[in-house]
């Protein structure tokens, strides 16, 4: 599709139908409108050259192997570090592409605070993550409240909770006749059987059940989803929607100041300097293929390429690039890995000489243009207030529609867009212009696995079928959303079955 430069505003969060009140020049500079000046925004963003190469079929360079290992992973997100753990004892790499490991879950700094640039939060629901969570030393606190959401110029406190008697309901700014609409909606979708039923909602569309509801229900959603599974209601599996109306709220959230970043950090900080040396990074693998019972792995690193040949491959990176990579995946296979979807996505940070919010972790500003949702990133340690005076991060979700992609490759079209961000918050926020002190972008192209209509039971179960010795593991084939936790134990299953080549 030929997108022209400048049309990356078009291309707003789904459901926001509302023209944005500001016309903003990059850079901070020449602002059209009367609203204050943002400083302009430093880019980072993922390492995507050598993997547009791949795509574009322009590396056929595949030297003869090095040298014999037991195991490579593929990938450095967290499904390669827990990949990489579990490979301790043996004779494994682990290859990233970008200059760290972490993938989504990547932390940075501003003036001594952390602060995310992707994952958020996760729930330690069950005994095996927990066992995992234990094994890995970690154990992130408890984010205390619920979340907040703005609807027609009014935040609401502790907003959105499974249980229709609950009050916030009360204090939407519209009519009985909507707030009502809300609670019947918990009430009536609470009916349907996601056990039962599940293929049957799967491949439904979430807005579908919005029918015969006041509109603001779905606009609430239309925030929601892009924000934490990559699509708006209409793109959403109904099954998925439902398990977040009914069980996200619920349950008990955890992370460290600056978000899940400060995981993987923690993670990798751990492992023992001979194993560190085992992970390396800048290193894009561009073809993994079997050769007799062997896996042979050819990868970039500093301009050359390298080919490594093991008994077994963990492939821990998205599909939409996995296909690329992969030789000879059986074609329905390969079929289902291109009709996998992913969105786009920018999260700016704005940093601030002062707190600026205090009120919920994170927060749904239903209608808004150019993000979704925003998070102070020290909350879970300052729920309480703390010393108004110290410096805090705002990081604010901008999830993308598809279409929007080209766009970020511009990354004047992307400063263009952080700046009409931060002038959107100032505007929600005239208090904020005075204290900000930076704003940083982070853009990823393909950072979000869409749960799409059918991506849960129809393409997943195809998607993740094992090319023994290579095994597929990644967020994208490990459970309804993309997710931190599913991600690592999904990695272990897979390398458990590597190993076993070993
Ligand atoms: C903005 C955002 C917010 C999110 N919020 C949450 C949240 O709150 N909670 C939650 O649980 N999850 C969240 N997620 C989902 C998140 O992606 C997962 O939690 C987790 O990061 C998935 O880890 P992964 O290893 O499966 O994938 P990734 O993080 O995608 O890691 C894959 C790694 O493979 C590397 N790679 C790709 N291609 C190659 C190649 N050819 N060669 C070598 N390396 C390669 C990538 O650089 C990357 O490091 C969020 C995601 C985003 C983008």
């Amino acid at each position: 599709m030929d997108i022209s430069r400048r049309s990356f505003i078009k291309w707003v969060i789904a459901g926001a139908a509302t023209a944005s009140p500001f016309g903003c020049a990059p850079g901070g500079e020449g602002r059209k409108t009367g609203a204050p000046s943002v400083p302009a925004a430093r880019l980072g963003s993922e390492e995507k050259k050598v993997c547009h190469d791949v795509r574009d079929g322009l590396l056929k360079s595949l030297p003869p192997p090095s040298r014999n290992l037991d195991v490579v992973v593929v990938g450095g997100g967290t499904s390669g570090l827990a990949a990489a753990e579990r490979c301790f004892g043996s004779d494994y790499l682990m290859l990233e592409k970008d200059d760290h490991v972490g993938g989504n879950c990547w932390t940075e700094s501003w003036e001594g605070l952390d602060y995310c640039t992707g994952s958020a939060w996760l729930a330690l629901e069950n005994d095996e993550v927990k066992a995992l969570f234990k094994r890995w030393k970690i154990d992130p606190p408890i984010i205390k409240g619920n979340d907040s959401a703005h609807f027609d110029g009014k935040w609401i406190k502790d907003f959105w909770n499974s249980d229709p008697d609950y009050p916030s309901y009360g204090q939407l700014p519209y009519s009985k006749t909507v707030q009502d609409d809300f609670r019947r909606f918990i009430r009536e979708t609470k009916k349907l059987d996601r056990v039962k039923d599940a293929a049957k909602l799967d491949a439904m569309a979430f807005s579908d059940l919005f029918q015969g509801y006041d509109p603001h229900i779905q606009a609430y959603w239309d925030t929601f989803g892009p924000s934490n599974w990559g699509s708006a209601t209409k793109d959403t599996s109904a099954l998925i929607g439902l398990n977040g109306v009914h069980e996200w709220a619920p349950c008990e959230r955890r992370t460290f100041a600056g978000g899940l970043g400060m995981i993987t950090r923690q993670l990798y900080a751990g492992f023992p300097e001979d194993q560190k040396k085992r992970c390396v990074t800048g290193a894009t693998v561009i073809s993994v293929r079997r050769e007799g019972k062997r896996v042979l792995v050819t990868f970039m690193k500093d301009g050359r390429p390298e080919t490594v040949s093991a008994k077994a491959a963990v492939i821990a990176i998205p599909k939409y690039m996995a296909r690329h990579v992969v030789a000879d995946i059986p074609e329905d296979q390969a079929k289902a890995m291109k009709a996998m979807r992913y969105a786009p996505y920018l999260v700016h940070n704005l940093c601030f000489d002062k707190v600026v919010w205090n009120l919920n972790y994170d927060n749904w500003a239903v209608g808004a243009r150019h993000f979704t949702d925003f998070i102070p990133a020290d909350w879970v340690t300052h729920a309480d207030g703390g010393d108004l005076n110290r410096k805090q991060v705002i990081t604010v979700y901008a999830p993308k529609i598809e279409a929007a992609r080209p766009d970020l490759l511009d990354d004047e079209e992307v400063l263009e867009e952080s700046h009409a961000t931060a002038n959107e918050l100032i505007e929600m926020f005239p208090g904020w212009a005075d204290h900000l002190r930076e704003v940083r972008t982070y853009r990823r192209g393909h950072a979000m696995p869409m749960s799409a209509p059918g991506s849960l039971s129809r393409l997943q179960p195809v998607t993740q079928r094992d090319m023994a010795p290579i095994y597929f593991s990644h967020s994208d084939n490990c459970g309804p959303v993309s997710d931190m936790y599913e991600a690592a134990l999904g990695a272990i299953k897979a390398t458990a079955k590597a190993l076993q080549h070993v």
